[in-house]
C-alpha cells in the first residue's frame, strides 16, 4: 500500500465529534503498551504520527486518521491500564460499546496483541464482545521480531486457542520492527473495504 497522505482528523470524545464523510473505518484496540502505536506508525509509514494516542489513562478518545482519502485508521484508547479509575474503565466501555453497536462505517477490527504472551483477560472480553456484536475481525500478533521464528507457530496456536477465535478471522504476524506483515494487513483492510 502506497501511502500518498495521511491527516490526524480527531481525538473524539463523543459521538457527533465523528466523521460524517461515511469513508470506510478500520478501527484498533489492544491492551496499552502492547504496540498498537507502533503498528499504525507502521501502516502509514510516518515515524510518529500515531505516538500521543496511547496516552495511559485518555480513555475516552477516539483518535481518527485519515489515509490516502480513502480510509479512516480509528485507535481505542489501550485498555488493561491499572491505574484507570473504575468511572474510566466504564466510560471506556460505554464509548466502545456505543461505536461498536452503531458506527455503521466500520468495516473491520484489528484486535492487537502481543505475540510472546498469552492473550489477557481483557484481551477476551474484547474479542468476545467483537463477536457478540458481530464485527469483523482481524487478530494481529505484533512484536514477532521479539521471539524465534521457529516459535511463530506454536504461539499463533495459543492464541487462537486462549482467543476462541473463530474460523472466519484472520489471524496476521506482525513487527512494527521489521515491517512483517504490513502487506497482508493491507490486503486484508483493503478487501474489507471493498464490499
Ligand atoms: P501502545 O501503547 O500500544 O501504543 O504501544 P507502543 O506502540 O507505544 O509500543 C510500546 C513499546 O513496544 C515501545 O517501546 C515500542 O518501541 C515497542 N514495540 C512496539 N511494537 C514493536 C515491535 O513490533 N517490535 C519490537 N521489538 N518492539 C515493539
Amino acid at each position: 500500500m502506497i501511502i500518498r497522505d495521511v491527516q490526524f482528523v480527531i481525538s473524539a470524545v463523543k459521538p457527533h465529534q465523528y466523521p460524517e464523510d461515511a469513508l470506510p473505518e478500520i478501527a484498533l484496540a489492544g491492551r496499552s503498551n502492547v504496540g498498537k502505536s507502533s503498528l499504525i506508525n507502521k501502516l502509514i509509514q510516518r515515524k510518529n504520527l500515531a505516538r500521543t494516542s496511547s496516552q495511559p489513562g485518555k480513555t475516552q478518545q477516539l483518535n481518527y486518521y485519515r489515509v490516502n482519502n480513502g480510509l479512516y485508521l480509528v485507535d481505542f484508547p489501550g485498555y488493561g491500564y491499572a491505574k484507570v479509575s473504575k468511572t474510566q474503565r466504564e466510560q471506556f466501555g460505554t464509548m466502545i460499546e456505543t461505536y461498536l453497536q452503531e458506527r455503521e462505517p466500520h468495516k473491520l477490527q484489528l484486535l492487537v496483541i502481543d505475540i510472546r504472551h498469552e492473550p489477557s483477560k481483557d484481551d477476551q472480553l474484547m474479542y468476545k464482545w467483537l463477536k457478540h456484536f458481530q464485527i469483523p475481525t482481524c487478530i494481529v500478533a505484533t512484536k514477532a521480531d521479539k521471539i524465534p521464528r521457529s516459535k511463530w507457530d506454536k504461539h499463533i496456536k495459543m492464541i487462537k486457542t486462549t482467543l476462541e477465535v473463530e474460523p472466519g478471522d484472520n489471524v496476521v504476524l506482525f513487527s512494527s520492527e521489521t515491517g512483517l506483515g504490513r502487506d497482508q494487513l493491507w490486503a486484508i483492510i483493503n478487501e474489507a473495504i471493498s464490499d
